[in-house]
C-alpha cells in the first residue's frame, strides 16, 4: 500500500462509517476540525498532466450538464495549450489545472476547485440552505432547495460556484463535491485516483497538515513555508503546498477570519424577504454578470464593453473580477 493509498484507506474508513449528513454550521464543522476529509495538492510534485481534470470529468459525467468530452473546444485533456489562458471551474468542469510561468523556473501548476471551507461563505450566504457543510468535510448542494439567487457566487472568496446560464428552465449551481457520493461508498475522488504523481492526497485534515509539514521539513529548499488553506478564511479542507508564494499562483491573501455570519437570518425575515428579495436578486444578477465581464476582460485582454460606459464608477479590477 503506497502512501497515497494508506491515507486514502484511513480517510475512507472514517467516511464510510459516517454517512454524509446535512449540517450547515454544525458544531462538527467548527474551525480547524482535524478529522474532516480534505485533499492536499502539492505543486512541487504536480506535472500539469491534467489527468485529474479527466478523472473528474469521468466520475461526474452523469452530473455535469455538458461535460468536456461532449462539448469542449479543448481537443484533449492531454493538450497543454489550454493552459495558455488562466481557466476557472465552471458548469462544464468542476476542476481545472492552471500553469504559471516564472523567469528562471520550470512551469508550476496549481489545481483549482472548491476548497470546501471549514466555515463556507457560500453556505452562509445561502438563505434557503441549498449549500451546506457536512461534518465529514465536503460542502454540498441541494438543487431542489436552490432559488437561483446566486448569492453563493458573490460570497465565495475563491470565485468557485458556477451557474448554468445555458439552461433557461432550471439553471443550477455547479461546484466540486469532493466526490462525496464516491467517498461515502468507500471510493477515492476521481481526481486523486487519476493523479500519476501523488501530487494529490486524500485524507483527514490533521493528517494532511502533518504530511505537508513533513515534506516542507524534509525538503525546505523546495517549498515555501506556508500551507495555503491551513488558516485562510478560517481554514479549508483542500490544502496546498507550493515552491513559490501562493499569491504568485493566484491564491489571494484573505486573512484568517471566516466569512461573516450568515445573512440568511436577515434575508429570511418575513416581511423583509417578501419585498426586498426581487430587488436583491436583480442586484445579484447584475453584480455577477459584471464580475464575469471583468473576468473575461482580464482573461482575454479586452475591455468590458458597454457596461463600463453605463456605470462609469464601476471599474474592472483584479479585486472585482475573478482572481
Ligand atoms: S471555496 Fe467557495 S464554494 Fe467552496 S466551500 Fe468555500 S466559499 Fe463555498
Ligand atoms: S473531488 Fe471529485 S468533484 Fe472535486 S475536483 Fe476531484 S474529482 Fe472533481
Ligand atoms: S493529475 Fe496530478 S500531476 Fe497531473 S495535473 Fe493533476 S495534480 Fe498535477
Amino acid at each position: 500500500m503506497n502512501r497515497r493509498n494508506f491515507f486514502l484507506h484511513s480517510a475512507i474508513t472514517v467516511a464510510a462509517v459516517s454517512p454524509l449528513q446535512a449540517g450547515a454550521r454544525s458544531p462538527a464543522a467548527s474551525p480547524g476540525r482535524p478529522d474532516a476529509l480534505g485533499v492536499l495538492h502539492d505543486s512541487v510534485r504536480c506535472i500539469g498532466c491534467r489527468k485529474c481534470e479527466a478523472g473528474c470529468q469521468k466520475v461526474n459525467a452523469d452530473i455535469l450538464p455538458t461535460p468536456d468530452k461532449f462539448k469542449s473546444p479543448e481537443p484533449s485533456f492531454y493538450h497543454r495549450s489550454v493552459m495558455d489562458k488562466k481557466r476557472y471551474p465552471d458548469f462544464q468542469r468542476y476542476t481545472v489545472v492552471n500553469r504559471y510561468r516564472m523567469k528562471g523556473r520550470l512551469p508550476i501548476y496549481r489545481k483549482f476547485q472548491c476548497n470546501h471551507c471549514i466555515e463556507p461563505a457560500c453556505a452562509s450566504a445561502c438563505f434557503v440552505k441549498a449549500l451546506y457543510k457536512t461534518p465529514e468535510g465536503p460542502v454540498l448542494y441541494r438543487p431542489e432547495l436552490c432559488v437561483g439567487c446566486r448569492y453563493c457566487m458573490i460570497a465565495c472568496p475563491f470565485y468557485v460556484p458556477a451557474y448554468d446560464y445555458d439552461n433557461a428552465l432550471n439553471p443550477l449551481i455547479y461546484k466540486c463535491t469532493m466526490c462525496a457520493p464516491r467517498i461515502s461508498q468507500g471510493l477515492s475522488t476521481g481526481c486523486v485516483d487519476a493523479c500519476p504523481k501523488e501530487a494529490l492526497t486524500l485524507g483527514r485534515r490533521a493528517e494532511l497538515l502533518q504530511i505537508a509539514r513533513r515534506r516542507m521539513a524534509e525538503n525546505p529548499e523546495l517549498y515555501v513555508d506556508h500551507i495555503y488553506g491551513e488558516h485562510e478564511v478560517g481554514g479549508t479542507c483542500w490544502l496546498y503546498l507550493s515552491p513559490v508564494s501562493h499569491k504568485a499562483l493566484d491564491q489571494p491573501d484573505l486573512g484568517k477570519t471566516p466569512a461573516p455570519e450568515p445573512v440568511s437570518g436577515i434575508l429570511a425575515s418575513a416581511g423583509i424577504a417578501a419585498g426586498i428579495l426581487p430587488v436583491l436578486f436583480g442586484a445579484a444578477a447584475y453584480i455577477i454578470r459584471r464580475r464575469e465581464k471583468c473576468a473575461d476582460a482580464a482573461r482575454f485582454g479586452k475591455t468590458a464593453g458597454k457596461a463600463d460606459a453605463a456605470v462609469p464608477n464601476l471599474k474592472c479590477s483584479d479585486k472585482e473580477g475573478r482572481q
